[in-house]
């Protein structure tokens, strides 16, 4: 029988706890970015069906939906978010691929994605001049350009912070196709692999937090892709954003809240056991009413970003567009007050390194930066809120 949602998600929280906790500290500790990161982590995510469980069936995964793919990213986020996005990336592109691509290139690249233990995927669209231009949009240029050839394309130019930057072997990459005008109406999504001449990567950023994923530079210098690698329609590259990743958010969401949720634990757990002012912690009013707004914004969270990525499975009958912006939003918030709460309710003990706090606060801070800052998703779903407000008063 094929594995149901409960099992996967089931994997996931085993894999988290019995794979990732017992390494995570030790990999975050690692002075040099590329040293956080584990090939083994990778190849035991495969073992376990997460690398690929949102392929369908056909290529080999486990065709899970995107409210599935949302409890699998938080479980992974319980144990480290690192994990949680290095898998995440890989499992909404796999998932994008699959809706966007033509029967030729599923058939080109899916199967060796799903063969190759070690085939992670990212996507390449912020860059230096380019980030908060995209999401609101704002009428630039990329700076990144594709330059039309017999047969192809010639991509020049530079990406950075790209998730999974440096470890990928598949990317989606945004280059401007029709200058001039603006990034929304002229660039065009590629698919480009590693190797290839002309491609090859830059700094790997060295990140306060989530160190177990790695962000990377991706250069471009003359690198030749051909025509069958543009992904949907050429100028139209954000199409492919706006069609096939409205999960891209809740997963986002989701895998921060994994760090909240661990953060709740180790509150729960600690001032249940720290007894000071002749009681727990627990048992102190002011305590426990931290405590029972925590859960209250976890929970609250969790429901919103699950309504997104169900809805994002039914967008005829329950998609909004503010859900593609909003449930990141809160949740990175919600994940925030979380873990300086825990680290008020740790005392000194919080601030200590031993304790294992503080990479559950430099974690957090991640999101509130990632997937879009949080104020330029408030300005995007505003710009929802404001065009539907002039179509009802026309
Ligand atoms: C950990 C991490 C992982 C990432 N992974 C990827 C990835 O895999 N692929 C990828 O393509 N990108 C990735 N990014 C890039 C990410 O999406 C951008 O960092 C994000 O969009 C913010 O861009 P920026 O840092 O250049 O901020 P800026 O755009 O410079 O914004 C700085 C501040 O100004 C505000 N601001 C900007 N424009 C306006 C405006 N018009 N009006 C009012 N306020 C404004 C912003 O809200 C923010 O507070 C990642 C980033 C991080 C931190």
């Amino acid at each position: 029988m094929a594995p149901g949602a409960d099992d996967i998600v089931d994997v996931a929280a085993r894999f988290g706890a019995e794979v990732v906790v017992p390494v995570a500290a030790e990999l975050d500790a690692r002075p040099n970015p590329e040293d956080c990161f584990s090939w083994e982590i990778v190849e035991a995510a495969s073992a376990a069906g997460l690398r690929t469980a949102t392929l369908s069936a056909e290529y080999g995964g486990a065709g899970i939906d995107s409210l599935t793919t949302a409890r699998v990213v938080e479980e992974l986020g319980r144990a480290d978010l690192g994990v949680s996005v290095v898998l995440a990336q890989t499992l909404k592109i796999a998932q994008t691929l699959q809706q966007a691509a033509s029967l030729e290139q599923r058939d080109r690249f899916l199967p060796r994605f799903a063969a190759d233990p070690r085939c992670l995927l990212a996507i390449g669209i912020t860059e230096p001049e380019n980030s908060s231009n995209y999401f609101i949009p704002y009428p630039e240029d990329f700076r990144t350009t594709a330059t039309k050839v017999p047969h192809g394309w010639v991509l020049n130019g530079k990406k950075h912070f790209i998730s999974n930057g440096n470890v990928a072997s598949l990317y989606l990459l945004f280059a401007q196709t029709d200058p001039g005008r603006g990034l929304v109406e002229g660039s065009t999504c590629f698919l480009v692999e590693r190797p290839t001449e002309g491609f090859s990567i830059g700094k790997v950023h060295d990140k306060m937090g989530e160190r177990l994923a790695n962000n990377a530079e991706l250069l471009f210098d003359d690198c030749f892709v051909p025509d069958e690698n543009v992904l949907g329609e050429v100028s139209r590259g954000f199409e492919v954003l706006t069609t096939f990743f409205p999960a891209s958010n809740a997963y986002a969401a989701a895998s921060v809240l994994g760090v909240a949720s661990a953060a709740y634990d180790r509150s729960v757990e600690w001032t249940s056991k720290r007894y000071q002012g002749g009681a727990y912690l627990i048992e102190h009013d002011s305590v426990a009413a931290d405590l029972a707004r925590m859960r209250m914004l976890i929970d609250a969270a969790r429901a919103y970003l699950r309504q997104a990525a169900r809805a994002a499975d039914h967008r005829d009958t329950e998609w909004d567009p503010t859900m593609g912006s909003l449930p990141k939003v809160f949740a990175s918030e919600v994940a925030w007050e979380v873990v300086t709460t825990t680290l008020s309710l740790h005392g000194g003990h919080g601030y200590m390194k031993e304790a294992g706090i503080e990479k559950l606060v430099r974690d957090a801070a991640a999101f509130l930066h990632s997937d879009g800052a949080n104020r330029t998703l408030l300005l995007k779903a505003a710009r929802f809120i404001r065009d539907d407000a002039r179509q009802e008063g026309a």
